[in-house]
């Protein structure tokens, strides 16, 4: 309901301090009302009591005067001679003297003089007089109530009655009222019928004859409240003695409270004042405590609410009280959230290792320079790598290592002040020069500044040397994000290393689609399958012979979408991705069949099958082809590069040993491409050598390539190895070759890799050329 504390404290304060001054107002009301009824109570009964005696005077003041005429002689005689105008005159005359509102007489005839007969109800006010010797009472006499008062007379029988009344009129009222301590109001009411009446019309005469109906019917002595638009009152009803002994008229008093209640209209109003002006009091008193006690838990919140924005959270509350304790809780809290938060940035971006920042780091850093590139600039990135770094840390243990790889950190920052340098990986630095662009021209500086890093590093008393490659890359602002950027130049470096280079920038063609990549594969696993894949063979001439012996099997792909395909785009995939085998063993099955079909055309040739490194120290691959070669018949020699053996030579060695002696001859191909090594040459029991096609196809033209291929052939002759040269494009070649004793050749000049109808067409021409010798010996000659 209410959002801030302070309005809650404030509303509560007021509330209760308004519910208390109002219950204290309340009071006093009740107190000042109740005391102001008890005290018109009191007056109303003192002056019904007062009236009681006034009556009493009157009645006797009345009598007295009745009686003194009654008694009176002359009077006498005139009204027992009837004598009406003297009796009138004596009626009319003490009338006057005494002030009377009212005499007459009143015969016992029922004849009335002094009065209007008209105006007087005579048969009840002659049975009224005729009841009691002295009655007196209230009577109605035209139309207003009169106390009447009678007196027999005597003459000496009753001859009449003397009738004095005063009027109780308006007049009469008020000098009741006067006698009064109060200002009370007096009236008489009378019955007429079932309604009490009275001759004074004040504005709730209606009202008041209901109460006056109400007393009379209860007969109580006590004053009764009136509530009439105008205001209450208290009101006493007093009985009045009417001349015929019954009662159908009273005196009525009343008071209204509200007269009663004006002395005390000042200090009510003076409770109502002190009250409102507590009140404000209260509600300002409580606003500014409640804005002390709410100020520190409100500044409590907002720091809170900072701190979960990770903004700075210190609360500056200086009390003692339990909020003094909390806030100082708080801003401790606040302040180890923060270390925290410092130390764990810290050590997300931090090689917990050498301290250098880490891939995430740099990456942040990249970020932050590509935002701040001018248009054309670049952010040039350089991943260097330690070479053969596992040897390294091996040697030097991993303390050293990393102690190296910081010094050379801290040498490049020596070398590039403004640069930024980090971690990447174990044995990789990431380095953001100041450069905006790469060129061709940075990779020569690069190298000298290579040079400069790789001097000897001091290690605890040691000097280490250091040898390392740059791989280059470099975006523009939203050309390639930060981690792809990092990547680019990470395989930069693996470039560079595979090609022997010390510096390489990224190049995106050599790269080529490594995820692309991923999916031949898998079309690759379907061609199999279908049948996509099939073989080219290139046949081997026999050059003491002149008779193709032999072909060797090559790969084709015929892609559903980009075409045929040669096995230099996807053989390497497959031996990196571990599908090799799978391409091996389609590729045997299909020399299978297509030696058959040879084999049944007359054609007996022994098929050379590449056999790749991966597969070479793979026993079970071996069992499988061997099993399958010796089920079929087939006739095949297996073409494997003399360094696939150095990998694993003992399982190598031993699978090349399970070949031999299932009779498979097994050809060295690619000789001299490698690192050759004689010792291998030996222990290989191999039965042919390939002399690799990058010597033969500069035979004619490079004489050292010409001693190197002879002296190739002696030695291979010599280790009981037969000598094929691949790679023969010209009849120069070919003539060479056949002078230098080499056994067989292959290449475009006798053929060039061919799908199987072809081949057939090819070997049936060799076959009639053969069997013409002048057109061998033409063919021998060109
Ligand atoms: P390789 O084993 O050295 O095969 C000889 C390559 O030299 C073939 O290329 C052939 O077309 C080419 N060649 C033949 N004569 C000449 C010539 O006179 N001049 C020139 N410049 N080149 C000539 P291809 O068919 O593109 O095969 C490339 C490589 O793919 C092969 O080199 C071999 O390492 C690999 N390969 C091919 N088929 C298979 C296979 O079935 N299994 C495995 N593991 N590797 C295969
Ligand atoms: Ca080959
Ligand atoms: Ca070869």
């Amino acid at each position: 309901m209410f959002r801030r504390l302070q309005t809650k404290l404030t509303v509560l304060y007021a509330g209760l301090f308004a519910l208390a001054l109002s219950l204290v107002a309340v009071s006093v009301y009740l107190t000042i009302a109740n005391n102001a009824q008890q005290q018109v109570r009191r007056e109303l009964t003192a002056t019904g009591t007062v009236f009681d005696s006034v009556w009493a005077l009157r009645t006797q003041r009345l009598r007295d005067g009745a009686d003194l005429l009654a008694r009176d002689f002359g009077f006498r005689a005139a009204v027992a001679t009837r004598d009406a105008p003297t009796v009138e005159s004596a009626v009319t005359n003490l009338r006057q003297r005494m002030g009377l509102d009212l005499a007459f007489l009143v015969g016992v005839d029922g004849d009335v003089v002094g009065v209007d007969p008209a105006k007087v109800d005579i048969d009840k006010l002659w049975s009224a007089l005729d009841h009691e010797e002295r009655a007196q009472g209230v009577f109605i006499v035209d139309g207003a109530p009169y106390q009447l008062i009678s007196a027999p007379v005597m003459s000496p029988n009753l001859t009449g009655w003397i009738v004095f009344g005063a009027r109780l009129d308006d007049r009469e009222m008020t000098a009741l009222e006067r006698l009064s301590a109060i200002r009370l109001d007096a009236q008489v009411f009378d019955r007429r019928g079932e309604t009490w009446v009275t001759t004074d019309k004040t504005a709730d005469t209606g009202a008041l004859g209901a109460v006056v109906a109400t007393a009379m019917r209860q007969a109580t002595a006590e004053p009764a409240r009136l509530r009439t638009a105008t205001g209450d009152s208290l009101v006493l009803v007093k009985r009045l003695m009417t001349l015929d002994g019954q009662t159908p008229a009273a005196l009525v008093l009343r008071y209204p409270m509200a007269l009663a209640l004006a002395p005390y209209q000042p200090l009510m109003a003076a409770v109502i004042i002190a009250g409102l002006i507590g009140a404000a009091l209260v509600v300002a008193a409580s606003w500014a405590l409640s804005r002390d006690i709410a100020r520190p838990i409100t500044a409590l919140e907002a720091a809170a609410r900072r701190l979960r924005h990770g903004e700075a959270a210190h609360v500056d509350v200086r009390s003692s009280d339990e909020i003094g304790r909390l806030s100082d809780s708080f801003n401790l809290m606040a302040a180890e959230i923060r270390e925290r938060e410092v130390r764990i940035t810290e050590l997300a971006l931090r090689d917990a290792e050498t301290g250098l920042p880490n891939h995430l780091a740099m990456e942040r850093e990249i970020e932050a320079r590509m935002a701040r590139l001018a248009p054309g600039q670049q952010v040039v990135v350089a991943a260097l790598g330690l070479d053969r770094f596992t040897v390294l840390r091996s040697a030097i243990g991993y303390a050293l290592f990393t102690q190296l790889v910081r010094e050379i950190g801290a040498r490049i920052q020596v070398l590039d002040p403004e640069a930024v340098v980090g971690r990447l990986t174990t044995s990789t630095l990431c380095v953001i020069s100041r450069l905006t662009a790469l060129t061709d021209e940075v990779v020569p500086v690069v190298e000298r500044a290579l040079v400069d890093l790789a001097a000897p590093v001091r290690l605890g008393n040691e000097l280490v040397d250091v040898h390392m490659s740059n791989g280059l890359a470099a975006a523009e602002a939203g050309g390639l994000d930060a981690p792809r950027l990092i990547e680019q130049a990470m395989i930069a470096l693996d470039q560079a290393r595979a090609c022997g280079r010390k510096v390489a920038i990224f190049d995106p063609v050599a790269y080529g689609d490594p995820a692309g990549n991923l999916s031949l594969m898998s079309e690759m696993l379907q061609g199999v399958a279908t049948g996509a894949l099939f073989l080219h063979h290139q046949p081997k001439l026999d050059l003491r012979t002149g008779a193709i012996t032999g072909v060797e099997a090559l790969v084709r792909w015929n892609h559903p979408a980009r075409g045929l395909l040669r096995p230099d785009l996807f053989v390497g995939m497959a031996e990196e991705t571990g599908h090799i085998r799978a391409l091996t063993d389609c590729v045997i099955d299909r020399a299978i069949l297509d030696q058959r079909a040879l084999r049944d055309l007359g054609h007996d040739l022994t098929i050379s099958i590449n056999i790749s490194g991966r597969l070479i120290d793979d026993a079970e691959f071996a069992d499988r082809a061997i099993e399958k070669i010796a089920a079929s018949g087939a006739r095949f020699c297996f073409e494997i590069t003399e360094t696939a053996v150095i990998g694993n030579p003992d399982v190598a060695l031993g699978v090349l040993a399970k070949l031999n002696a299932a009779g498979i001859p097994v050809s060295i191909d690619d000789y001299g491409s490698g690192l050759s090594s004689l010792a291998y040459l030996k222990q290989i029991n191999a039965d042919e050598l390939k002399i690799d096609k990058a010597f033969v196809l500069s035979l004619e033209n490079d004489a050292k390539d010409a001693l190197l291929v002879k002296s190739t052939i002696d030695l291979a002759h010599s280790l009981g190895l037969k000598v094929t040269a691949e790679g023969v494009e010209s009849r120069e070649a070919l003539a060479m070759l056949q002078m230098m004793g080499c056994d067989l050749a292959q290449g475009y000049h006798i053929a060039k890799p061919m799908a199987l109808e072809a081949l057939v067409a090819f070997l049936g021409e060799q076959r009639l050329a053969e069997t013409s010798a002048p057109a061998k010996a033409r063919r021998r000659a060109r």
